[in-house]
């Protein structure tokens, strides 16, 4: 395939090389060879991107919600139209397996789906306040928002926080990963083929500190949505903060997933093997990298897993494997040295803690069993495919341990007893719980962080409200 042709940034409507002529190599994760260069943006981009998003605002802003609607469920189309093409452009750029780029690119369509739907439905309330007033409220679009985006689902995150931006009014200036830039140009473009106008969407691929730094800190953006690191994700509040920029975060997770004896331990055996190994090489934010199981099924439950951990393949993305490559250099060796820190505080794994000697940012899927829920495999998050076991022995210990670590991302359990189930759903110190599947939910459940996974919300209604400001109209009308 020829990845993409335009390599160049995305802004008013034109792929134009970066101001400096910077370009950055995107690497086959899979094979460590380059893929293509990408024009890198620098301050100077940044603030053009931030212009043509300015100039295109009012008129964007105006357009007849129906027809935003409809120039979204356009891109939608399109996306679609393409899965093939960029199922395998995100396969190639980003190292996982081509089956879940292909469930990426739909979940991306989705997106836009669902929020152009929505675009004609944004309205507010009347407040009664005595005959004396009118009163109502309006729930406005934020003007330029700015979209800071991860590599680990590039795409899907493409239209998780896009597509309610523009369906509500907003412009956008898009910054992709780094590591993964492609498809984000790839759907930049599309925008524009189905009509949406120049500058309403600019895509500009560069490196965090200063094309992502310059987009948080910028004036003239009136909101910032970051999605990445919690490291990161402090310096953007802060850089947000300069200018009170409204900033919504999604940062990183270590997932409690608590089996109890009377769940259907079939079913809980698949669902950990997607929680951490099988989704992603385990870079997933909410991935389910701490297992808490009972007691009396503790080993056996943690013998089918190493064996079933075991036979997953591991290969590249294209070849559709159960694990595909870490995305990076950077990422192969922060979890190889998390499993070496994992080796000194609880010995070595049950399965899994080797390399393959090969090219390719490999890992194996591995587990450490008989963890404490202090050690530093039990409380940071390693993003890859790693999972830390922890035993425990009723359901108030489960509870406390699954509460205990500073991220609260997602919580899920696996039981059989309705009950058990609710009391943990009201306990979670988490923005989404599953009950009896990892990963439950779709674009329409909201999502988001309590603790340090971040706060805001996406998907569902609520990134409209994200997305938009009210503006409370109050009318004297009886005059004394
Ligand atoms: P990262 O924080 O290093 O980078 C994320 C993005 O921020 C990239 O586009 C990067 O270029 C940019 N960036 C880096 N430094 C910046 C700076 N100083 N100012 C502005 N932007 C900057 O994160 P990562 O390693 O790419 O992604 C993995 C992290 O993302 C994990 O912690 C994961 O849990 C989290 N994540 C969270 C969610 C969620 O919805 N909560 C989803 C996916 C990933």
């Amino acid at each position: 395939m020829t990845t993409t042709e335009k390599h160049d940034l995305l802004i008013d409507g034109e792929f134009i090389p970066a101001t400096s002529g910077e370009r950055f190599v995107t690497l086959n994760p899979a094979t460590e060879e380059p893929i293509t260069e990408v024009a890198a943006a620098d301050k100077e981009d940044i603030d053009r991107a931030v212009e043509s998003a300015h100039e295109a605002y009012p008129k964007w802003r105006s357009t007849a919600p129906e027809e935003r609607g409809r120039l979204l469920t356009a891109l939608a189309a399109r996306i679609r139209e393409e899965t093939d093409y960029l199922a395998e452009l995100e396969t190639r750029d980003n190292g996982k397996p081509i089956s879940q780029a292909r469930s990426d690119v739909e979940g991306c369509a989705r997106y836009f789906e669902y929020y152009a739907g929505i675009a004609d439905k944004i309205h507010g309330d009347s407040i009664p306040l005595t005959d004396k007033y009118v009163d109502y409220t309006v729930r406005e679009p934020l003007g330029v928002t700015g979209q800071i985006i991860p590599w680990n689902f590039p795409v899907n995150l493409v239209g998780r926080t896009i597509a309610p931006a523009l369906a509500a009014g907003n412009v956008a200036v898009a910054k992709p990963a780094e590591q993964t830039p492609l498809s984000a140009l790839k759907i930049g473009e599309f925008a524009l083929e189905v009509g949406i106008p120049p500058g309403v969407l600019n895509v500009v691929p560069g490196f965090g500190a200063t094309a992502g730094a310059s987009l948080a800190g910028h004036p003239d953006v009136n909101a910032i949505s970051f999605t990445g690191s919690v490291v990161t994700g402090r310096q953007v509040a802060k850089l947000g903060a300069d200018n009170v920029t409204p900033v919504h975060l999604e940062l990183g997770g270590k997932s409690p997933n608590v089996v109890f004896p009377d769940a259907d331990l079939d079913h809980a055996l698949d669902e950990t093997i997607t929680a951490i190994f099988a989704t992603n090489a385990g870079q997933v934010c909410s991935a389910g990298s701490r297992l808490l199981v009972h007691e009396s099924i503790h080993s056996e439950f943690v013998d089918r897993l190493a064996t079933r951990a075991s036979e997953l393949t591991v290969g590249p993305g294209l070849e559709d494997p159960d694990v595909g490559p870490l995305v990076s250099s950077d990422q192969h060796r922060k979890v190889r040295e998390y499993v070496e820190i994992g080796r000194e505080e609880v010995g070595d794994p049950i399965v899994g803690g080797k390399t393959p000697d090969h090219d390719g940012y490999f890992v194996e899927p591995t587990i450490f069993d008989d963890v404490d829920n202090s050690d530093r495999i039990a409380q940071e998050e390693i993003f890859g495919p790693v999972l830390s076991v922890i035993e425990f022995s009723d359901e108030r210990e489960a509870f406390e341990l699954a509460n205990d670590v500073d991220y609260g991302l997602v919580a899920g359990i696996f039981t059989s007893d309705v009950g058990r189930a609710h009391r943990f759903a009201h306990e979670m110190e988490a923005g989404q719980v599953y009950i009896n599947e990892w990963f439950a939910g779709g674009v329409e459940t909201p999502f988001g962080g309590y603790k340090q996974s971040g706060f805001g919300r996406e998907k569902g209604l609520e990134a409209i409200e994200s997305y938009t400001q009210v503006k409370n109209v109050c009318a004297r009308i009886e005059l004394e």
